[in-house]
């Protein structure tokens, strides 16, 4: 039925089909019914106005909370080639001037603006006389509240709009679904049940998961190293912690910027721009960053505190993987981040039923953090969904993936700990276990307890972690002020009879990626060009998810590129000819190497047998590998070994096995291979006996 919204779907924002919610609300939309919309964050809002926009006749008004988001949405807009544009306080007069004038001629599709522009009078006077046929109201949350952010100029939208003329239809966006503020919402615009339409809040690219009590610096370092490439926000509760994580972080060399309220609106603009612009990968930030922030690539989320509610929590955590690709969301928790985030709603002078509801929130944020069950489902059920079937791929629906088994490593340390009579600290024992030399170790006699270098192959510094990480499992317990010593608890005592396991997680790289990463990354960088050339974001050119098409489909024709998820026509000749370039010339490069791969053929046989065995590989797989017989690839390391090659002597033989050919050959002199084969055990085959013999004469002439 709706033909044309999907046909301008493809043409401008080169998508095959809507995304839940978007045609329903469309259809309302072009049935002139006004509609609330209530879509997870990433779920694709703005469509749904966008599209009416080009289909409606008169313009198209968006009111939207933050200035800072305008130009990103409305550049946005213009590389998909619909004229629009913003009108706010930021602009010179002059502009504004002719940006007015040009909206009163009807030149834009959409105009984006503050809710706090309706209280000017002379722009309201223009609007009411303007051919006005959509209201879109982004963040509608904002006019509750119940909600996350109230607004009260929110509220004076409603009046404005009924003074247009022309009477157009109203659609209220948000990502806020639950009942208090979805009704607030519905009332205040006299929108009916029938005409909201929420669609599953569930975002199945995302991967949650919770981290409690670690060290978590030692956490976040580990898990920053692994994703070295992506995108990432962090968000800690207050500023001071945003400007402690952002200083450590820039120390230690990640490219990093912060966000908070303390900072000046300048400042705050520059680090935001930054960010989206790829030039910094990693946000230390408050909640004050990222309202409305679509930028499309962030791979993760990481709370480095709880946040103070789910609403806050998974609006923030469902800013990573707007693109749909594999992201994570990742809470670190400590019981004394709850003490904090309950100390600022105590400062934070709310009273009465306000107050209680904000405990009430905290402590569900805290049962979140502690459910067994699916992380999501928890969330969706907070959100009024009412049987929401497990994710099959957060930390508890999937714990084997992120666990590992470390019940031995933990009896190690707990009987190391019973054996030192539970009198020590956490330092003391991480020496013993990894085998200090330590003078202190000496005069304790703990030199000759069996638990003394147990764990040698750890750094000190990583036991002490393990044992942070038993304490918080309440394995141990540190008994005693200023210099706490380690006791045993008693769940303690179940791991260390094998009564209880112990299971530890594991961090994982985001993303198991099945396609060309260097061709991946070098489009990421020829994007990045552009965008700094025309000063906009690199997503606004093409999302992640268009880049990594592209690498998966390869395209080399206009046909193929424009099959491409998330290429539209404007895109297409903007940009189709430089990156159909460049990825002709990394097709042709590959099949350069594979040239390359047969002209190594001209090397001798044995040798590319030799540079498969230098990597590590053993005979049956380098036969497999080069489809090739056992009985050559053995003949080409006895060559090898001809001209005295490195070889790995004990993966042929055992030293007994070698001395007993070495003996036996002695014995029987040059008597020829076939009979020193004879006279040794049947199961030593001739290249073994070949290979102890070279061995032999090599260590013979040396
Ligand atoms: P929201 O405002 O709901 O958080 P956006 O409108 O910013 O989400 O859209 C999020 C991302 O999803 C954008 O990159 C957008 O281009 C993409 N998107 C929207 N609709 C579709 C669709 N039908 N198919 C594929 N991607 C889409
Ligand atoms: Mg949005
Ligand atoms: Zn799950």
């Amino acid at each position: 039925m709706l033909e044309k919204p999907l046909q301008y779907l493809k043409q401008y924002f080169g998508y095959d089909k809507f995304r839940p919610g978007q045609e329903a609300i469309i259809r309302n939309l072009l049935e002139k019914r006004n509609t609330v919309g209530i879509m997870p964050t990433g779920g694709g809002k703005s469509i749904c106005y966008q599209i009416p926009a080009l289909l409606f006749q008169g313009t198209t008004l968006v009111i939207s909370p933050l200035i800072s988001l305008m130009k990103d949405q409305v550049d946005a807009l213009h590389h998909h080639g619909i004229a629009s544009t913003y009108i706010n306080s930021s602009l010179p007069e002059a502009e504004t001037e002719q940006r007015l004038n040009a909206m009163q001629n009807g030149e834009y599709r959409l105009v984006y603006i503050t809710p706090e522009r309706l209280g000017n009078q002379s722009f309201l006077g223009i609007l009411k006389e303007m051919d006005i046929s959509l209201v879109a109201i982004d963040e509608a949350h904002c006019m509750s509240q119940w909600g996350h952010d109230f607004r009260p100029n929110y509220l004076r939208i409603f009046p404005f709009v009924q003074m247009i003329k022309s009477q157009p239809v109203i659609l209220a966006l948000t990502a806020t679904a639950t009942p208090r503020v979805k009704l607030d919402i519905c009332s205040h615009l006299e929108i009916t049940e029938e005409n909201t339409v929420a669609t599953g809040f569930s975002r199945d690219n995302l991967f949650f998961s919770i981290i409690k009590e670690e060290n978590r610096e030692t956490f976040l370092s580990r898990y920053l190293e692994k994703n070295k490439e992506e995108a990432g926000i962090i968000y800690a509760a207050t500023r001071k912690t945003v400007d402690q994580l952002y200083t450590r972080l820039v120390k230690s060399g990640y490219n990093a910027g912060r966000y908070h309220a303390g900072m000046s609106e300048k400042e705050r603009t520059l680090e935001q721009e930054r960010f989206l612009k790829d030039d910094t990968s990693i946000m230390v930030a408050t909640s004050a960053f990222g309202m409305g922030i679509d930028k499309s690539n962030v791979r993760f989320v990481i709370h480095y505190q709880i946040p103070k509610n789910m609403e806050n929590y998974y609006q923030e955590a469902g800013r990573a993987g707007r693109d749909g690709l594999d992201s994570e969301c990742i809470l670190l928790y400590s019981s004394q981040d709850l003490r904090v985030q309950r100390y600022l709603i105590d400062q934070s002078n709310k009273e009465g039923e306000l107050l209680d509801q904000e405990v009430r929130m905290l402590n569900i944020m805290k049962d979140y953090c502690f459910t067994e069950g699916c992380l999501q489902a928890f969330i969706l059920r907070y959100f009024g969904e009412t049987d929401p079937q497990d994710c099959g791929h957060c930390e508890n629906c999937s714990d084997e993936r992120s666990s590992i088994d470390a019940t031995t490593d933990a009896q190690k340390v707990l009987s190391c700990i019973v054996r030192m009579g539970e009198r020590f600290g956490r330092t003391l024992v991480s020496q013993v276990l990894t085998g200090s030399k330590n003078k202190k170790i000496d005069e304790f006699g703990f030199r000759k307890l069996s638990t003394y270098g147990i764990l040698s192959n750890w750094s000190a510094k990583e036991a002490a972690d393990f044992i942070d990480f038993l304490t918080s499992s309440a394995l141990i317990e540190l008994a005693g002020g200023q210099f706490p010593v380690l006791k045993i608890t008693p769940a303690g005592r179940d791991v260390l009879l094998g009564a209880k396991k112990v299971y530890r997680k594991e961090q994982r790289e985001i993303e198991q990626r099945s396609f060309d990463h260097s061709l991946f990354e070098s489009l990421r960088l020829l994007r990045k060009e552009i965008a700094k050339k025309e000063n906009t974001a690199p997503f606004i050119i093409f999302s992640d998810a268009a880049l990594k098409d592209m690498s998966v489909k390869l395209p080399v024709s206009d046909a193929d590129f424009l099959k491409v998820k998330g290429v539209g026509a404007q895109k297409f000749e903007k940009y189709g000819a430089v990156f159909l370039e460049a990825i002709r010339s990394f097709v042709q490069e590959q099949s350069g190497s594979e040239k390359a791969e047969q002209e190594k053929n001209h090397v001798p046989s044995y040798l590319l047998t030799y540079q498969l065995y230098q990597h590590g590989k053993n005979t049956e797989e380098i036969a497999k590998e080069r489809d090739l017989s056992i009985a050559s690839i053995e003949n080409h390391l006895i060559k090898c070994m001809e001209e005295n090659r490195e070889i790995r002597w004990n993966e042929i033989f055992t030293e007994e096995e070698f001395e007993l050919i070495e003996k036996t050959a002695e014995e029987l002199g040059e008597q020829g291979l076939k009979v020193l084969k004879e006279a040794l055990p049947e199961h030593l085959t001739y290249f073994q006996i070949k290979a102890a013999l070279m061995k032999k004469t090599a260590s013979d002439g040396a």
